[in-house]
């Protein structure tokens, strides 16, 4: 497993103090929201948008906890729905602020529905242009294809990786040649493509080049170019300036407005998982730590991506002095979180804390195995903790039958 995550910045606001000294009142597991940092990558956000005269959405399949949506809202210009409920979502929680919407197809059921949230919807194919396009402009939507520049820029995780051989998503210009007759094209207002996972901005550099060879063509027909997320720009030690060269770019070649829509980005190190050991067990020479928090449930994506995740005041295994097995409480023989070393032994009821929780997570997780959804926290600059929500056996059993 790789330690992609695993950085300091993660826990840069906890300051070196004791997890305990922390975190004891809370009940575990649960997840924190930090709404300081939350403010720091807004204006870092912020700060591209000023620059360069781009607009940046929050992709809320990452982040989607709305309490913090008008905290954001100061920085983002809206929100990105992946489909009818977030884009509802972005709508009602980011009032006035721009809902855009990419789907990979469309439901004829929700459409209409959609119309009455989304100020732009992007289409995955010509397919679903020619069903929905003209239907969407006499809304007086903006209209988008995805395009796909089949420019892999990034190895080893395929599953987020749009340009793969043989994907779904977005319309190769092979597609385009054969199916955007004028009377299709004439639809569009811009094109979209999202084709990165935590890229700095050279990939995204390697990409523009393509689309602009695939597609510079049709780029000075075109009002928009949304860019898409798996934009890093939040990370110590991206490349900004780049990023802001190729916006400035892209919209004084074309004459056209530059869109992002990051979603890690905007959350980024915005939150943690606290959890209690519940149990040490040990096989062979291995000491396990069995927690009150899953990665099956509560981290889904430290098995789908898979990473192992950083782990406030430990080490990589054998660094330190003791050295053990994190694992989930479920069933799963691979609800392991990760092996970590730790300068003291664990013991059961110790606190321990993951970092870079705020995306991914909270709008992500499950129940498997009849888990509680950890109870979610806004942590204050100011040191206050706020509850916004929480859970129960109800919302358990109401996802599965038809009495309460
Ligand atoms: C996932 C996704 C995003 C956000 O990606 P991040 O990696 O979280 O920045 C933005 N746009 C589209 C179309 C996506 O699928």
């Amino acid at each position: 497993m790789e330690r992609t995550k695993n950085i300091p910045p993660a826990f840069e606001a906890l300051g070196g103090r004791s997890a305990a000294a922390l975190f004891e009142a809370l009940p575990t597991p649960c997840y924190i929201i930090d709404a300081g940092k939350l403010k720091e990558n807004g204006k870092r956000l912020f700060s591209v948008i000023e620059h360069t005269g781009c607009r940046i959405l929050l992709a809320q399949k990452a982040f989607s906890n709305y309490d913090l949506y008008p905290l954001l809202s100061e920085y983002l210009s809206g929100t990105e729905a992946s489909g009818l409920y977030e884009a509802r979502l972005g709508a009602e929680e980011m009032p006035g602020r721009e809902v855009h919407v990419f789907c990979t197809a469309y439901r004829d059921d929700e459409f209409e529905e959609l119309m009455r949230y989304a100020d732009h919807i992007v289409f995955n194919s010509p397919g679903q242009l020619k069903k929905f396009g003209a239907a969407a402009k006499r809304c007086g939507k903006s209209i988008g294809l995805r395009i796909n520049p089949e420019c892999s820029t990034q190895e080893g995780h395929e599953i987020y990786d749009p340009c793969a051989a043989g994907s779904r998503l977005g319309t190769t210009r092979a597609v385009w040649n054969k199916e955007m007759t004028e009377e299709w094209r004439a639809l569009l207002d811009g094109l979209h493509f999202h084709t990165l996972c935590e890229q700095d901005s050279d990939a995204l550099e390697i990409t523009l080049r393509a689309v602009e060879e695939k597609f510079g063509d049709i780029l000075p027909e075109m009002k928009w170019l949304n860019m898409g997320g798996g934009h890093h720009i939040t990370r110590r030690g991206y490349d900004m300036e780049r990023l802001e060269r190729l916006i400035t770019y892209a919209q004084d070649k074309w004459k056209l407005r530059v869109y992002l829509e990051p979603g890690e980005a905007v959350a980024l190190n915005a939150g943690f998982l606290v959890s209690r050991v519940l149990d040490i067990v040990e096989n062979g020479g291995t000491r396990i730590a069995v927690l009150d928090a899953s990665a099956a449930c509560h981290m889904p994506d430290v098995l789908e991506m898979p990473y192992t995740p950083p782990l406030y005041l430990a080490d990589e295994p054998g660094k330190q002095q003791y050295t053990f097995r994190l694992s989930g409480p479920t069933c799963l023989s691979g609800d392991v979180i990760g092996d970590y070393s730790f300068h003291t032994e664990l013991r059961t009821g110790d606190l321990l804390v993951f970092g870079d929780m705020a995306i991914y997570s909270t709008c992500k997780n499950n129940t498997f195995n009849g888990m509680a959804l950890p109870d979610i926290y806004k942590w204050e600059p100011d040191g206050a903790f706020m509850k916004l929500t929480g859970f129960g056996y109800q919302d358990f059993k109401l996802r599965l039958g038809s009495r309460k």
